[in-house]
């Protein structure tokens, strides 16, 4: 297998702006920037839209929101705010093809006789393709107009029909290269087709402008989803015919949703910002896409700043279909959750508290601690404001399972009460003070140090499961704790 790679690779990724950036899309991104990233080569961005019913600013946007996010910055191709870097622009190929940079290759090819005009209606390609499904063959375009006269084309034109430019292939012999990833690949001919280079609008197909703006763009490497292997003997024989170098393949293994169809919206999966709102840290996810059809001979699985770069490798991405595994993606999330700062992690939950309405006005440092309190609990940055509301609320939504297990024990009053005597007393409201005269409340009424400290807690944030119990009371402050406790022990005498 050929795993030389040439000085200076150029690579790119290429969406279509045709809906979120997805996570396939954000994968291919990934590795194509690593390649870059690790070999000194260039990382270039260039928006595929042609397809001028399915394209859409909005989408646009939402590939490069999904890409900054994740910090997957390109050397060339659009400026977000506005403009384009690099030498090879546009990069946006309506406007590439507006400028007329695909016209020259479309007349080389038609004076060449590798490209003709077909003035196939739907209705006829229908037909032909119910033709060909009859008789048992690939529903592939016959070539019938491969050989029209200019007068049978003028009669066409006459009939008011706009042909659209199809790509003559080689009937005979096989189209064969190298894929880094698959090995060696052969395609026949007879089996590849006539497919369209330019549209009846006027517009490049895809298949074309792809090959052309490539050469043009001087990539060396094509790193893409292996969803498009059908296309790359398209696109090599068109190289081919032009007279080019054809550059180095790279194809992707599929993602397979968790019940092993591919990966889809079915799946609940749309774009990567929909892993922003579930809290998912973006160095977390680009971990985890790292490891989507790739991997270190050791299965590395968590990898520090900057180390994805320096030991990604062409060579470590396997062909067989990878699987998307959202348990898995949480833990990693949890992961990187823990590696964070206590100053990191208020910064990184306050988009999700402020969502919320949770902890506004705050004083930045009680805020601090008190998310903190759970770190070694976290998976997804979206669910600290739930864990943490009732540090804020005048008095918390009580579990009514909670109150029914803990508050209606027949002690439960009488400890409440002890206690929000011995808080209302005791002298330094901390942590160590809070547990002592817990404890020895229980000592005093004869019961379970569990008897007194689960009270306490459902008393406070009307549940059974939180923080550890007394940095959190202390946290939440002598007053409060002291109401609350008084307030509990009513409720549950009544
Ligand atoms: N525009 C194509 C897509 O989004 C790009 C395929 C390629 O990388 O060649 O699927
Ligand atoms: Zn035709």
């Amino acid at each position: 297998m050929i795993t030389l790679v040439p000085m200076k690779p150029r690579v790119r990724f290429a969406p279509s702006p045709t809906g979120y950036l997805h996570i396939g899309g954000a994968r291919t991104a990934l590795f194509n920037r690593l390649l870059a990233l690790k070999t000194g080569g260039t990382f270039v961005l260039r928006i595929e839209d042609t397809d001028e019913l399915r394209s859409t600013e909005e989408s646009v946007q939402a590939i490069f929101d999904g890409l900054q996010w994740l910090g997957f910055n390109w050397d060339e191709g659009p400026i977000p705010s506005g403009g384009e870097k690099g030498p090879f622009g546009p990069y946006f190929q309506a406007a590439r093809a507006r400028k007329g940079i695909y016209q020259p290759y479309v007349d080389k090819l038609l004076a060449e006789g590798k490209a003709y005009k077909c003035y196939c209606t739907t209705e006829e390609l229908d037909a032909m393709r119910r033709q060909a499904q009859l008789e048992k063959r690939p529903p592939r375009y016959d070539g019938r107009c491969r050989h029209l006269t200019a007068e049978q084309q003028a009669a066409f034109e006459a009939q008011g029909r706009k042909p659209v430019l199809r790509f003559r292939m080689p009937d005979d012999g096989a189209t064969e290269f190298q894929d880094l990833i698959h090995g060696p690949l052969r395609f026949e001919n007879k089996l590849l087709y006539d497919f369209i280079m330019v549209k009846a609008s006027g517009y490049p197909t895809y298949n074309f402008a792809c090959v052309i703006d490539d050469h043009l763009m001087e990539m060396t490497h094509i790193v893409r989803g292996d969803d498009h292997i059908s296309n790359t003997p398209l696109q090599y024989q068109l190289y081919k015919a032009l007279g080019w170098e054809p550059p180095i393949f790279a194809h992707l293994s599929m993602i397979l949703g968790p019940d092993g169809t591919r990966l889809s919206k079915r799946h609940g999966h749309t774009g990567v910002q929909e892993y922003r709102k579930m809290g998912l840290l973006p160095e977390a996810l680009t971990n985890y896409l790292a490891l989507l059809g790739w991997s270190t001979t050791d299965s590395q699985q968590i990898f520090v700043p900057g180390e994805l770069e320096q030991k990604f490798d062409i060579s470590g991405c396997q062909k067989s279909p990878a699987t998307f595994d959202p348990v898995k993606l949480n833990w990693m999330n949890g992961e990187y959750i823990r590696l964070l700062s206590k100053e990191q992690l208020l910064e990184r939950a306050l988009p999700y508290l402020q969502e919320a309405g949770v902890g506004t006005g705050v004083d930045k440092d009680l805020l601090c601690k008190i998310v903190a309190l759970e770190q070694e609990k976290y998976k997804l940055l979206a669910e600290i404001p739930k864990l943490v509301d009732f540090f804020f609320l005048p008095e918390p939504v009580y579990d009514p399972k909670a109150v029914e297990k803990v508050l209606k024990k027949p002690e439960a009053p009488k400890v409440l009460e002890a206690m929000a005597r011995r808080y209302a007393a005791v002298k330094d409201f901390n942590e160590v003070e809070l547990e002592r005269e817990a404890r020895e409340c229980a000592k005093e009424l004869g019961f379970k140090a569990g008897q007194v400290f689960h009270p306490l807690r459902v008393s406070v944030s009307g549940r059974t499961e939180g923080p550890t119990l007394f940095r959190m009371l202390e946290y939440m402050g002598r007053d409060k704790v002291v109401k609350l406790l008084q307030k509990a022990a009513a409720l549950c005498a009544a």
